[in-house]
């Protein structure tokens, strides 16, 4: 059977489908880099899966208090070993990655200290954790004080400003690695290790963690690689691998993720409980298959970055540059470009693509916001999925995809949506 009829099958108008073909063949090696990438991180999950010795054993279920639940302390050392750490916590009880990372700040602030944010503001859930916005159970709640210091005009860092605001008080510096829904570049490993170095050649211990949300795998190196004392992040997004139904991972030196054990669970207790409830089978396929899926998650974005571009639409990052994250933004210009994009990511799906997406008035944010995701474990945000407020710029941010066959269907579908709504001509799309 010609490949297109399956395609047509699915709802691929011929001129949508040979555009992809094409773009798909431009982008041979481009992708074939995110490739070379998935290989390195690949080797570097299973070496540390092997030294390890992870056995059919660590499938094993804990219940109760989880005491000398092997499953899960053997799995904390691979990702110690692969994120190049002393320690790790790997939970199923640490509820998501704001979770995660309220859990690696809270563990490791006192009353007293200060937290400086010297790259801009950081994620929105993140000023409730820090009491940015006032909130109950933040930290400024627990007399800890918070410093921040804007990115310059091109979003990156202002170093004098930086070194004006580290004082006798500064304890914990956090640095987030995606742009989340902000304009800003997402940062380069190597821009991260920079900052660092600067930070602690003026406060030498100074603990440095970075919110490595979206941006596991997507490099050979890791934050932790370049003097992060924590890194901290998902199981729902790029190291969970799709598979993970839940969790949270902090990786670091020792006694400050024995700080998070102590605050995860109770002073006392620690690490030592929290029973792994048979979620581990999950997490170790899930961050085994991580490095693969990450890049198809990079094709897609690199994919649908180069379809809109063409289109004459903003797209950030751009259809060529390097990529320090998973998620795209696209500007579509309209509410109606926003509402047509995610109707097709939500019809490409293999769970609930006959669902359709509508905006709606969601907490915490100041629009409508319309969410596409058809997904095996709800939110997830490595399986394909879309978001946009809808309000000016009419922006989308769109990442993931399992694999990068039904990332590439759920891109299409987004540009036949709006092929199908007049947003976009025939010509146009053969131009592509
Ligand atoms: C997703 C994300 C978070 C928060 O993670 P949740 O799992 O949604 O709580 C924090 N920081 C960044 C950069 C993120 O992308």
């Amino acid at each position: 059977m010609e490949q297109y009829m399956i395609y047509k099958n699915l709802g691929i108008s011929r001129e949508v489908y040979e555009a992809g073909e094409r773009l798909e063949q431009e982008l041979m090696p481009r992708f074939l880099e995110f490739d070379k990438n998935a290989e390195f991180n690949q080797l570097k999950v299973l070496h540390a899966m092997q030294k390890n010795r992870v056995s059919d054993g660590c499938f094993q279920y804990a219940t109760g208090y989880g005491y000398n639940d092997t499953g899960r302390d053997t799995l904390e050392q691979v990702y110690a070993d692969t994120f190049h750490t002393e320690s790790a916590l790997v939970r199923p009880q640490i509820t998501c990655g704001t979770h995660a990372l309220s859990l690696a700040l809270s563990a490791n602030l006192r009353p007293g200290d200060e937290l400086l944010s010297p790259a801009g503001k950081p994620y929105d859930t993140l000023e409730e954790v820090i009491g940015i916005r006032s909130s109950k159970g933040s930290l400024a709640e627990y007399g800890v004080t918070y410093r921040q210091v804007d990115l310059k005009e091109d979003g990156y860092f202002d170093y004098p400003a930086i070194e004006r605001s580290l004082n006798e008080k500064t304890k914990l510096v956090t640095i987030q690695r995606s742009k989340g829904y902000q304009v800003r570049p997402s940062y380069s490993v190597e821009k991260i290790g920079e900052l660092i170095a600067f930070v602690k050649r003026i406060k030498p211990d100074i603990i440095c963690m970075v919110d490595n949300c979206y941006g596991e795998f997507v490099e050979t190196i890791e934050p932790s690689d370049v003097g992060a004392d924590m890194v901290v992040g998902s199981l729902i997004k790029n190291p969970g691998g799709g598979l993970a139904p839940i969790g949270g991972y902090v990786a670091g030196r020792e006694d400050l993720i024995e700080n998070c054990g102590y605050r995860l669970t109770s002073p006392g207790l620690g690490r030592e409980v929290g029973a792994s409830l048979g979620v581990m089978q999950s997490f170790y396929q899930g961050f085994f298959l991580a490095p693969v899926v990450v890049s198809s998650a990079l094709k897609g974005a690199v994919f649908a970055s180069n379809i809109y571009e063409r289109l004459g639409y903003g797209v950030v990052p751009n259809g060529s540059e390097s990529r320090h994250d998973i998620i795209q933004a696209v500007e579509l210009k309209t509410a109606e470009g926003v509402i047509a994009f995610c109707k097709g990511v939500q019809a490409a799906a293999p769970v609930d693509s006959f669902v359709t997406p509508e905006p709606w008035a969601m907490p915490g944010y100041d629009s409508d916001v319309i969410m596409a995701a058809g997904a095996f474990v709800q939110g997830s945000s490595i399986e394909l999925s879309a978001d946009g407020p809808i309000k000016p710029p009419y922006a989308v941010y769109f990442q993931g995809g399992l694999t990068w066959p039904s990332a590439k269907l759920g891109i299409l579908k987004s540009l036949q949506y709006l092929s199908d709504a007049g947003l976009v001509s025939k010509e146009q799309i053969q131009k592509i």
